[in-house]
């Protein structure tokens, strides 16, 4: 059923958040539910959003991969996931069904944290990237203030960083790369080589360096591929204390001054804290709804 709701949801592989308001910058209820096999959390996300009288549009933020393509008869889908029972997976359309036929708004989670922390900069026309380092590490990307899909959308996390040299026996956990960045410099990558995470090293331990490093090289890939004005780092990983200060640090190193960019180009933490990734779900349900 159609509401004057916009609703949204944050959908990750261990929890969708559940959110409505009436515009992205007010959240009047939110909700969150453990992400099961499709049926179950789609209906229990498809009731609650009735129990709050129905939305007018929906927007999701989903985890990946997924297809942006609007001329895809696969758009809306999670397509090549290992998570069981989800590889492709209508969520849009099972959704849009279920609520009643609403317009749905669709993108990559990070996409939609960086669509959240674009507009949070309050520089219109410009460019950002969002960068999360958690059980994974993934990347979304604003351009000239458009989400960047490209064919598909893009996967930062699995570029390839130059080794560090205290870390060369470490072979990386990413499955489908080995070292990627993911595999190297993600929370169970830090686990697997050091026995806990980041925060929990002691302050002199090599391992901060190291992890600095491969996000700051990440970091330098945006600025020198794509000019972003900001990398914006959230995630678990990124709340260990001193880490973005390492990496801010360790990315003016490496460029050594070179880039045109200069010192506009800024490496910060997300300026809506954890928020950004449910606030760019409302953000797609309103342009959804503005283009229904
Ligand atoms: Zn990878």
């Amino acid at each position: 059923m159609a509401g004057d709701m916009l609703g949204a949801i944050e959908a990750g592989g261990t929890k969708f958040v559940l959110a409505v308001g009436p515009s992205p910058d007010r959240i009047l209820a939110r909700h969150t539910i453990p992400t099961r096999d499709p049926a179950v959390t789609l209906a229990e996300a498809a009731a609650w959003f009735a129990g709050q009288g129905g939305v007018r549009a929906l927007g999701i933020g989903s985890f990946g991969p997924v297809e942006l393509d609007p001329a895809s008869p696969q758009w809306g889908h999670i397509t090549t996931t290992p998570k069981p029972g989800w590889a492709n997976c209508d969520v849009a359309g099972h959704l849009a069904r279920a609520l009643g036929g609403v317009p749905v708004g669709f993108d990559t989670d990070v996409n939609a944290a960086a669509l959240a922390e674009y507009a949070a900069s309050g520089k219109a026309g410009g460019s950002l990237a969002y960068l999360t380092i958690g059980t994974g590490i993934g990347g979304g990307l604003v351009l000239d203030g458009k989400p960047v899909h490209g064919i598909a959308h893009p996967e930062l996390g699995h570029i390839y960083p130059r080794r560090h040299p205290l870390d060369e026996d470490f072979a990386g956990i990413c499955p489908h790369h080995g070292d990627c960045l993911e595999g190297l410099a993600c929370g169970p990558a830090i686990i697997a080589r050091w026995g806990c995470s980041l925060s929990d090293l002691r302050a002199d331990h090599p391992g901060h360096a190291i992890i600095a490093d491969y996000i700051a090289q990440g970091c330098h890939t945006l600025f020198a591929s794509v000019a972003v004005a900001e990398v914006v780092i959230g995630g678990g990983v990124a709340q260990t204390p001193g880490l973005v200060e390492r990496v801010v640090e360790r990315a003016r190193a490496l460029d050594a001054g070179y880039l045109p960019g200069g010192t506009r180009h800024a490496i910060i933490r997300p300026r809506l804290g954890t928020e950004s990734g449910i606030t760019g779900a409302m953000m797609l349900a309103e342009s959804a709804a503005a283009e229904a």
